[in-house]
């Protein structure tokens, strides 16, 4: 069955052809500055990279072209052959658990959530709009990133706030990265061939979160009613004592929207460092002895540290720590402090391993004798998300 994972962004639409159950690509590629000048697109079919100038004025443009270059390519020869377009969709709010077919009910729900993320679900809609119009025959499936942590008990999931705000405003904790969280934990069960068993999933990516799973269930994650909870990341703080917030606008005069930017386009990594919210350039300036740069690390590392030291209690002991996404795949360097301080749990960090998974490998990086092993599992949210529509369609 030919089932296409779709991740529509406001400027940007990325998409992957699957061949399912097989989880075989037949062709991926992103169509970029849609709206803006300049527009392009990129495809990569059978180990080639081809870019192509394009005028993109909006999703249906892309997706019209896309569904063009699937026969171009022969990926199909009638788009009827694609029967299930999986989209990811940020914010399902508390009504979806699982991936779910896309109804009218569902586009009004996904709707009145823009309020909760306003970046991301009205361009999310955009592209499942061009999709229903261009491949009308195939099923549209709604794959959210909130859904994974929907397992979680209202003991975690609430703020201690009036729970007037939890009932009339849907103040409560939400989770992001689902799709991830749920794609590597299952990884991790697949590899200790155990479905019943405790993992820490570490998502370090320029945004980050942490999740506790049990039994292929999410117990607790780090982010929050917003991506800004949480562990330190690229540009945003994570957790702060909110009473920073009002006093900031006292003192600068900034308005609330300003100070919002700031906390999360200009904080974090970024804004410790002064450098940049990407871990290759903080890296590089640490080996120059950048006070800041080790500085802005050692933020990070005791976030992460914290979240995976509380998640060990809350979950009664752990069988695996996974690390994935940008940083967690690629940076030996900060998963080597991050184990360094579970030393006291007898996790232990082998170096040669540690050192050669990077760049797409997937493997252990502790001694056989640490008391909990440590993998590195690339994230592959688009097969998560073929998958789920492959077995909702099927
Ligand atoms: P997001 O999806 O949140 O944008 P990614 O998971 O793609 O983030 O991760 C991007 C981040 O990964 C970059 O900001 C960069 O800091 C980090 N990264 C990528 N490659 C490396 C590397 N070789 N060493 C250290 N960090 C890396």
């Amino acid at each position: 069955m030919k089932i296409l994972s779709v991740n529509a962004g406001s400027s940007s639409l990325k998409f992957q052809a699957y061949e399912m159950p097989e989880e075989k690509v037949l062709m991926k590629g992103v169509f970029e500055r849609i709206g803006i000048d300049n527009s392009f697109y990129t495809i990569k079919i059978n180990g080639e990279k081809i870019k192509k100038e394009a005028t993109l004025r909006n999703h249906e443009d892309a997706v019209r072209i896309l569904a063009q270059e699937l026969i171009n390519y022969n990926v199909v020869k009638d788009l009827n052959e694609i029967e299930g377009v999986g989209h990811r969709i940020v914010h399902g709010g508390d009504k979806y658990a699982n991936s779910v077919i896309i109804d009218d009910d569902v586009l009004k729900t996904v709707e009145e959530l823009s309020d909760l993320a306003p970046l991301h679900n009205p361009a999310n809609l955009v592209g499942i709009r061009a999709f229903m119009k261009e491949i009308p025959n195939a099923k549209q499936v709604g794959c959210f990133d909130t859904a994974f942590h929907q397992t979680i008990d209202e003991e975690r999931y609430l703020y201690a706030v009036p729970y007037e705000w939890y009932e009339k405003y849907g103040i409560r904790k939400y989770g992001f990265h689902g799709m991830s969280h749920k794609y590597v934990s299952n990884r991790v069960r697949e590899i200790l061939d155990e479905k019943y068993c405790n993992i820490i999933v570490c998502h370090l990516g320029n945004g980050g979160s942490i999740s506790a799973v049990r039994d292929g269930k999410c117990v607790d994650t780090t982010m929050g009613f917003t991506p800004n909870a949480g562990i330190v990341m690229g540009s945003r703080s994570g957790d702060i004592d909110y009473s920073i917030i009002p006093y900031m606008m006292k003192k600068t005069g900034k308005s609330i929207e300003e100070i919002d930017t700031i906390l999360n386009k200009q904080s974090g990594m970024l804004g410790i460092s002064g450098i940049s919210s990407d871990f290759r350039d903080i890296e590089a300036k640490i080996s120059e002895k950048d006070q800041k740069a080790i500085m802005a690390h050692y933020l990070f590392v005791n976030s992460v540290v914290s979240y995976i030291a509380k998640y060990y209690v809350e979950l009664g002991g752990v069988d695996a720590i996974a690390f994935t996404a940008g940083v967690g795949e690629n940076s030996p360097h900060v998963r080597n402090m991050v184990i360094k301080r579970l030393a006291c749990l007898g996790v232990k960090l082998d170096k040669e391993k540690n050192e050669e998974m990077r760049f797409g490998k997937e493997g252990i990086i502790t001694k056989e004798s640490s008391s909990i092993p440590c993998y590195v599992i690339p994230t592959d949210e688009e097969v998560m998300i073929a998958k789920d529509t492959y077995n909702i369609v099927k």
